[in-house]
């Protein structure tokens, strides 16, 4: 079974065992809670897609692994061609959820493990590869939602993890036996998590020769003894409890967060990655996040797209459509959006081979693209905004709109231009509320700030990658000043 229908797929994890804590207690049917089923629903859609024969090649690859077709969310990426279709993929998957649909992160953490541990194994002669093959081939083969979990909680962002007061603040290694080993820490901000059947666990940080027991890739299930998730709030996550589908924006999608507690989890031997290689630990940062960077050129413009719609929508509703000055608005949420999805194109297009043999993507222009993530959606979503009103903010609620005194008052005032119904109006109003304000502007912007490395982050990683010297030296060719790359003086 190489592919499951989303059906399977929600069985498969109604079946496990997650730990999952919101509000103090513990989820007893985690695929059924209100809060938590938007979510499931967008992963859902990753399996859907790869069901339907018009998105076969975008949502399926072959596997050499395995000799079969798999979804490409647990791919190798074996091209460059292949690295195109993952951002095109993440495109259509945005455009039908309008939020997070969280599988991602696992195929990133593939692509980057794949490569790290073959050249952990050829400095060392250790078998994290062998290992991770097993794992991936697993996956394949059951068609696995993988989290990709990196971010540790820091503590002080100023120390190494070895230099913390509370050593916990980087998961880290607390025992070694002869069958495995024993880990402890937490891991923040993880996406899918609670919709996952796996976790692949990475470090967060380069590391020095004292961070040993922080250098440390592994994977273990979701429901493994000793690992829960704690649910992260989101900017009106209860309305999805409030039974008024119209107040939520998007009833059926959206995505969770969650922290993870690690609380001594057992890892057999066979399931880790790298054990104290801590000068690969920045290599497999480096490239994670690289994939990720990417996905943002996908993901985020998909979302964008709805959210353009969703504008375009409003001002159809308000009969604005015509007005040059929105035309003009629409005109810029386009150009910024498909200005993010070039670079996401762009770094996959000009990926190359790795020593493994999977391709990765051209670091510095995955960068860029992230970069304009950190800022694009933000203007967007004020485009947005400007076009559709202030009633995205003020409109009655749908159980305002749906009592009987008071209703007939909703539906007059809230109706727009000819033809159209106070309630469609709201819906569209809402989804922009939901994209800007509410539960998917922790997706569509909180996380394009923070996701895949905080802007700061890309912009070193610009500098490291922009070959400043070379321009120099162009410089000074032309302006014949000595010192000048090809020697002319
Ligand atoms: Fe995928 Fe985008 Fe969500 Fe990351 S933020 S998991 S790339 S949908
Ligand atoms: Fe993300």
């Amino acid at each position: 079974m190489a592919l499951m229908t989303g059906k399977e797929y929600v069985q498969s994890i109604r079946d496990m065992d997650i730990k999952i804590y919101m509000f103090g207690k513990r989820i007893e049917d985690p695929v059924t809670d209100d809060i938590l089923r938007p979510s499931l629903n967008s992963v859902r859609m990753t399996y859907d897609l790869a069901q339907e024969p018009e998105y076969r090649s975008l949502m399926t690859a072959q596997s050499p692994f395995i000799g079969g077709t798999v979804n490409r969310f647990t791919h190798i990426h074996e091209s460059t061609d292949d690295l195109i279709k993952k951002v095109k993929m993440q495109r259509l998957c945005g455009e039908k959820t309008g939020a997070c649909f969280q599988r991602c992160v696992g195929m990133d953490a593939f692509n980057a493990v794949y490569s790290t541990t073959y050249e952990i194994d050829k400095k060392y002669g250790t078998s994290y590869q062998k290992n991770f093959l097993e794992f991936l081939k697993y996956s394949q083969e059951k068609d696995l939602t993988v989290d990709g979990a990196m971010t540790d909680p820091k503590g002080d962002r100023n120390l190494p993890p070895h230099k913390q007061k509370d050593p916990d603040m980087y998961l880290r290694v607390v025992e070694r036996r002869p069958d495995g080993i024993v880990v402890r820490g937490a891991k923040a901000h993880q996406t899918g998590i609670c919709n996952s059947h796996e976790v692949l666990v990475m470090p967060t940080i380069a590391m020095g020769p004292d961070d040993k027991d922080y250098a440390v890739a592994f994977a273990v299930p979701t429901d493994a003894e000793n690992l829960f998730m704690i649910i992260g709030r989101q900017s009106c996550d209860t309305r999805k409890s409030e039974g008024a589908p119209i107040d939520t924006g998007n009833p059926t999608f959206g995505g969770v967060e969650a922290l993870v507690i690690f609380d001594d989890v057992f890892v057999p031997n066979d399931r880790i990655f790298m054990n104290g290689e801590t000068e690969f630990a920045g290599m497999l940062v480096e490239r994670f996040a690289g994939y990720h960077r990417q996905s943002y050129g996908g993901c985020k413009v998909g979302v964008g797209d709805v959210l353009i719609g969703a504008a375009a929508c409003a001002a159809d509703c308000n009969g604005v459509c015509k007005a040059s000055h929105i035309k003009d608005k629409l005109i810029e949420m386009i150009h910024l959006n498909e200005t993010l999805y070039s670079s996401g194109i762009a770094c996959s297009a000009e990926g190359t081979k790795t020593e493994a043999g999977n391709y990765i993507i051209d670091l510095l222009l995955a960068n860029v693209c992230k970069q304009n993530v950190t800022r694009f959606p933000y203007e967007i979503a004020r485009l947005a905004q400007d076009i559709a009103g202030g009633s995205v903010v003020t409109a009655p609620s749908e159980k305002d709109m749906e009592d009987p005194e008071l209703g007939p008052y909703v539906k007059k005032y809230m109706a727009g231009a000819e033809g159209v119904s106070a309630e469609d109006r709201m819906k569209i109003l809402r989804l922009i509320e939901n994209l800007t304000l509410g539960t998917a502007a922790v997706g569509y912007l909180t996380e394009s700030l923070h996701g895949a490395g905080s802007p700061q982050a890309q912009r070193i990683m610009i500098m490291r990658q922009g070959d400043l010297e070379t321009k120099k030296s162009f410089a000074k060719n032309i302006a014949k000043i000595k010192g000048g790359k090809d020697g002319q003086e």
